[in-house]
């Protein structure tokens, strides 16, 4: 799979985990194999912006995250891009799920997800689009960003029992009918990870769920990586869900 990543992405620019030494170095490990490594630009400040307030951007240059920041949004943006020809997974970091337009937290700073799919919507490349935010935390900054957007629709699971979990996320994509569908890609809900509610074979499976929807709907989909801590597991998780993305 085509996989948009970047050497900065390895840097520690902070020191929260989603920053820690090794975590981009395990996903690559699990995934090099398979798949072709395609390199971003900083998203242009306009696409930001359809985002974010433009104070939220200046507290963010103030913190010297920017560089880093709009490189993950830049990020998001060619993944996004490259999905209109085929899946692609953006192994991108800051993650971007709890930034807001005017304010952050949860390791995030500028919303990745939300500034990729303003930023198609904003060149007409994408009528409808959905996204499926199964990190283990609630997406507030995504939903605070698009609700207002209803060319979007927002799902985030969020049963503690696993079998349950799977049927909600397996009914809701079996309705999901867009241009575009955006994974929030959190893997921090596995079994040996903070959550502790899914299994590896859990993000394969929600993968193939996608690219169905995907089919039936005559659309695209793509994934951006957010959370998942545990560096023993992440790998095959994001690995798990990149084949089910394919199969
Ligand atoms: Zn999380």
């Amino acid at each position: 799979m085509n996989v948009v990543f970047h050497q900065d992405f390895y840097d520690v620019y902070v020191s929260d985990p989603a920053a820690e030494p090794g975590r981009m170095e395990a996903i690559v490990e699990a995934i090099r194999e398979d798949s072709t490594f395609i390199s971003p630009d900083q998203a242009d400040l306009a696409d930001i912006l359809l985002a974010h307030d433009k104070d939220h951007v200046e507290s963010v240059k103030k913190y010297g995250l920017y560089p880093i920041a709009a490189l993950a949004a830049g990020g998001a943006i060619k993944t996004a891009e490259l999905a209109l020809k085929e899946p692609c997974f953006g192994l991108i970091r800051p993650p971007g799920h709890h930034a807001s337009a005017g304010s952050a937290w949860g390791f995030c700073y500028f919303n990745n997800m939300a500034i990729a799919l303003l930023s198609l919507h904003h060149r007409k490349m994408i009528k409808s689009a959905f996204v499926l935010d199964f990190d283990m935390h609630y997406g507030d900054g995504t939903v605070n960003i698009l609700e207002n957007h209803s060319f979007v629709n927002i799902y985030n699971p969020e049963s503690r029992f696993r079998d349950r979990y799977m049927k909600d996320v397996r009914e809701k994509m079996e309705r999901v009918s867009v241009d575009m569908i955006g994974i929030s890609a959190g893997f921090d809900n596995h079994s040996e990870d903070w959550g502790g509610v899914l299994l590896t074979e859990d993000f394969f499976d929600m993968g193939v769920m996608v690219k169905k929807a995907a089919e039936r709907s005559g659309g695209h989909y793509f994934a951006l990586l957010e959370g998942g801590y545990n560096h023993k597991v992440i790998g095959k998780n994001a690995q798990a869900l990149i084949t089910g993305m394919e199969k």
